[in-house]
């Protein structure tokens, strides 16, 4: 398994020009599916908490974190990768990629996203304090002991 670590001093040096892109490695629980994102800036990623139930039911906890990324900077590592597609109820589709050995939820993706984006599941990076959330969707699910994050934008919806 090769990580790819943005702080290896082999990969990241102190002369690399600004420009140079940003790598985040990241995998499931069992460690045999891993990736990394390559981004330019880390203003390419969009970072939101969901309450909504898909969510919950996805992450089997009570709320969801991903990081919004462009598909053309995600590079997936082994045949690991399982994809379920399921029908949204608004007349599309969802998409949600996991490890077909240790089941660790990676991403998920709508139908319309499909070809652009990726929303990796924060947890699932090595470094999951690399992102943190610019607010929060589907509030009004949100569960009754479960504070807001202070200072973000909050969605009654998505
Ligand atoms: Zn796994
Ligand atoms: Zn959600």
């Amino acid at each position: 398994m090769t990580y790819i670590n943005p702080r290896d001093p082999h990969i990241s040096t102190p002369n690399l020009s600004p420009t140079e892109p940003l790598l985040f490695a990241g995998g499931c629980y069992c460690k045999k599916l891993t990736y990394t994102i390559r981004l330019a800036t880390k203003d390419e990623a969009r970072t939101m908490v969901c309450h909504c139930k898909d969510c919950k039911k996805t992450f089997g906890s009570v709320f969801g974190v991903t990081v919004k990324v462009p598909v053309t900077g995600v590079r997936m590592t082994g045949e690991k990768v399982m994809v379920h597609k399921s029908d949204n109820g608004s007349g599309s589709y969802s998409y949600r990629e996991f490890c077909n050995e240790c089941g660790s939820t990676i991403c998920t993706y709508e139908e319309q996203a499909k070809d652009h984006f990726r929303q990796i599941a924060l947890g699932s990076l090595d470094d999951s304090s690399a992102f943190e959330p610019r607010g929060e969707f589907y509030c009004s699910q949100r569960e009754g002991w479960l504070p807001e994050v202070p200072g973000k934008a909050q969605f009654w919806k998505q």
